[in-house]
């Protein structure tokens, strides 16, 4: 039976929001993505991805653009608070088989997911 195609509306272009209308995107739907700040400088602050988010990027086709960003991270230090080692965690044994660990900026892992999305956010 024909009818209207379904609109879809995203609220929120966060890491979650935009991975959703990639998602959406990739499955035939064409969604609108609302934010309700305006749009901002991208964030220099750093991100840390453990292994299962390379693993839903790989799912979202954008493991891609996201190789290239910032370090692989293969081991994982824990000190306490006078700088005194707790413990080390072997990154690459304990998500082998899942993804890399990979350290980036926050605004290049978002630019990324910003273009999966298919770039146009309604902004304020
Ligand atoms: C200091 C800090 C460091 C972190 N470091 C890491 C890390 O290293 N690794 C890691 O994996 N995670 C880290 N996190 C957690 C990670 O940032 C969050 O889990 C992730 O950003 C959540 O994404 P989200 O899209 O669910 O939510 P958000 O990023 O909060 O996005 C929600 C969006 O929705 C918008 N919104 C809300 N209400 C409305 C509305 N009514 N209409 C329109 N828009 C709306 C908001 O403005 C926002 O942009 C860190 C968090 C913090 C605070």
């Amino acid at each position: 039976m024909g009818g209207s195609p379904l609109r879809i509306l995203v609220v929120g272009a966060g890491i979650a929001g935009l991975a959703v209308a990639r998602a959406l995107r990739m499955a035939g739907f064409r969604p609108d993505v609302t934010e309700k700040l305006p749009p901002g400088e991208l964030s220099e602050t750093g991100l840390y991805l453990p292994g299962n988010a390379a693993r839903a990027l790989r799912r979202l086709d954008l493991d891609g653009p996201v190789r290239p960003l910032g370090e692989v991270i293969h081991r994982q230090r824990f000190l306490d608070s006078t700088g005194a080692p707790l413990c080390e965690v072997d990154l690459d044994a304990l998500w082998a088989g899942v993804g890399e660990c990979r350290a980036l900026l926050r605004g290049e892992l978002h630019r990324v997911l910003l273009t999966g999305a298919g770039g146009a956010v309604r902004h304020g």
